[in-house]
């Protein structure tokens, strides 16, 4: 627990109008996430605070690269992260509750800890389907070798599928007695 402090954005004592506060999300930051889909990454995130009468917003940029493991070979490649995201943060009763883009926090909180925010912008930010892009000829980038031996495996599941397939035995059967 001793990198909480790292990923929180102090609000005690702050004055009204524009602060700026910075967090590089690296692999060490990624292994925070349990079953997290990315293991490594560097990503630069920007967070504005603006404190207006008493209220506050938060704007991230986030913006860089992370690993992500190809759907179709299972190799890891980079793909880039963009992204803007606005939050606004109000008191209440229940602190942490999200509603409808507003955090809520307690009265007294000194900070607010942005870390799973940062890592779920990461998450949104990344492309629906997680594949290695094509080369300039239009060739896919995907590892050969992997796209080999994942094919050669499919055919061996599917071979042991058909053996132990009841509809298959009695096929057999047939094809046995007409022979
Ligand atoms: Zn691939």
């Amino acid at each position: 627990m001793k990198k909480r402090e790292s990923y929180a954005v102090r609000i005690s004592g702050l004055g009204e109008g524009v602060h700026d506060f910075s967090f590089e999300l690296d692999r060490q930051f990624f292994a925070l996430f349990e079953q997290s889909e990315i293991e490594n990454g560097r990503v630069h995130a920007g967070v504005v605070l603006e404190k207006k009468h008493g209220f506050m917003s938060l704007r991230f940029s986030l913006q860089g690269e992370v690993e992500v493991v190809c759907d179709r070979c299972l190799e890891s490649f980079p793909t880039g992260i963009d992204t803007a995201q606005l939050l606004f943060v109000r008191t209440g009763e229940v602190p942490g509750e999200i509603e409808d883009d507003v955090l809520v926090i307690g009265k007294d909180d000194h900070e607010i800890d942005v870390r799973q925010f940062l890592y779920e912008f990461v998450i949104l930010a990344l492309p629906f389907k997680k594949v290695h892009p094509d080369d300039d000829s239009g060739n896919s980038l995907c590892n050969p070798d992997m796209l080999t031996k994942l094919n050669a495996h499919k055919l061996k599941e599917k071979d042991q599928y058909d053996q132990t397939d009841p509809r298959w035995d009695a096929l057999k059967g047939i094809i046995e007695k007409n022979k």
